[in-house]
């Protein structure tokens, strides 16, 4: 494609997304294709001849647009809020567009130099001290497998320049709640640690990670000779955004010396906002923290926002030096392929860049809080009309509900739960989340897609209930 052909059909492409935000809440927002009717339409092997685009732009029509869910949709109140700002959006193209690729400072110098900044300035924003150091990673994933993979190093004395793992004598061990998100399971475990040496501490009645259980565990452990290592500690859950009580983890922390990362992938957006910086008081002593600018927040999908404190610490981990990565300048400059695992780097900073510029801090703010008061609006509707109940606290954006006729109990209430959340989201007109909390299934609303109003938000409340009662 020449650049003559590629201004004609960006052009085109452009607007075709500007009328897919546009009508978007006219779709439905749970696509209700069969699975594999996508594939069906689809050729089996490649063509052979080239095509022209416009074909591909009537695929993207009649084929692709009915296999998708639309999370941009003011009534997605499904998993979390996944938004794509359009002003991040043109950040994300314009990082496609210009090809670059950082493989060291030199390779593309504004590329680190913007990434510094732009995590810098979410630091600010979340009002962290500047003792915090970011780097951007693709998902909290990734994110909190290199804070245990750097737990694990400074637990075992840089384990990985001898015998790794495999020569150390006593197991190192690894705490988090039975709430944390499965990616926290899965980083101990790709981190070599062994599902025998994750614990789950218990939670107390808001869902929050128990510290005096935590102490307790990391006593019995070093009683049986083991080497307690790393606790993580989420800030928001992904169930029912339950806030573990980060000063007082941390105080068990520091007593044991262990390394304390926190999960605030999805909170850590609205510490943007100072009233609810309460919710991860204590960050300040933790070793590490992940934060999803990709969700709430607004970045285009992926831009997750990893900081430390001993940054030193982390590139002793992770760095690696051929000699063809090797410049003059790397004595004064940061490398960033030695803050995290992939050499090759997008130039993701700018997807982040615009969205903070367009926006504003204020801008951002202002979203949040509509958001907050939309969930605040809605649990105090819920509460106000039995059967329906909150079964959680609601410090974010993000409820957790169950209707409850009298009568009905146990397996029977939880057919009941699923059967109208499963008309609700096959109806199009709104999509919502079942989950379990507590052994029974509930319905789990998260609020806070870009387009969300109030109007938006009372439909739903009314739709809710229309299904609950027409389920019965
Ligand atoms: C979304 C989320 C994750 C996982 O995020 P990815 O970026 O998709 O890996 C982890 N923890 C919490 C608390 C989350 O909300």
């Amino acid at each position: 494609m020449t650049p003559e052909e590629f201004r004609r059909h960006g052009h085109q492409l452009i607007d075709w997304i500007a009328d897919y935000r546009a009508c978007v809440s006219g779709l439905p927002v749970r696509s209700s294709v069969a699975p594999g009717s996508i594939r069906a339409q689809l050729p089996v092997s490649p063509p052979v001849t080239g095509e022209s685009f416009d074909a591909i732009f009537r695929d993207l029509d009649t084929v692709l647009l009915p296999g998708l869910s639309h999370w941009q949709h003011p009534s997605f109140f499904g998993y979390f809020p996944a938004n794509g700002e359009l002003s991040s959006v043109l950040g994300d193209y314009l990082s496609t567009g210009l090809g670059v690729l950082g493989l060291s400072w030199q390779s593309s110098p504004a590329l680190t130099e913007l990434e510094e900044v732009t995590t810098d300035w979410v630091r600010q924003m979340t009002g962290l001290s500047s003792a915090w150091s970011g780097v951007i990673q693709d998902t909290a994933s990734t994110s909190t497998l290199i804070a245990l993979l750097c737990a694990r190093e400074r637990a075992s004395n840089y384990s990985l320049a001898r015998g790794g793992l495999q020569g150390l004598a006593s197991p190192l061990i690894v705490y988090c709640s039975a709430h944390a998100h499965s990616s926290v399971e899965k980083a101990a475990l790709l981190a070599g640690f062994g599902r025998d040496h994750l614990r789950s501490i218990p939670v107390d009645h808001e869902h929050a990670l128990r510290p005096d259980a935590l102490a307790a565990a990391i006593a019995a452990d070093r009683a049986q000779g083991l080497t307690p290592c790393a606790v993580v500690a989420t800030t928001g859950t992904t169930t029912c955004t339950a806030l573990d009580p980060i000063a007082a983890i941390a105080a068990v922390t520091r007593d044991n010396r262990l390394w304390l990362h926190v999960d605030a992938a999805m909170a850590g957006s609205a510490m943007i906002l100072p009233e609810c910086r309460w919710m991860w008081a204590g960050i300040e002593d933790a070793d590490s923290l992940v934060l999803n600018v990709h969700k709430w927040l607004g970045v285009a999908f992926d831009c997750s926002l990893y900081y430390v404190r001993d940054a030193e610490h982390l590139v002793r981990v992770m760095s690696t030096n051929p000699s063809y990565l090797q410049t003059s300048v790397d004595t004064q400059v940061k490398n960033l392929r030695d803050w995290g695992i992939p050499l090759g780097r997008r130039f993701r900073a700018l997807k982040l860049w615009c969205l903070i510029r367009e926006q504003g801090v204020d801008g951002l703010s202002a979203r949040l809080r509509r958001d907050l008061t939309n969930a605040h609006w809605l649990a105090t509707q819920v509460i106000a009309t039995p059967p329906w109940r909150v079964l959680a606290p609601v410090p974010l954006q993000t409820l957790c509900v169950r209707h409850e006729p009298p009568g009905l109990e146990g397996e029977a209430l939880d057919r009941h739960t699923l059967a109208w959340a499963e008309r609700l989201n096959q109806s199009g007109l709104a999509y919502v989340t079942p989950a379990i909390l507590d052994g029974r299934w509930m319905v789990r609303i998260s609020i806070g897609a870009l387009t969300t109003e109030q109007e938006h938000v009372a439909n739903l409340w009314v739709r809710l209930q229309q299904e609950a009662s027409q389920t019965l």
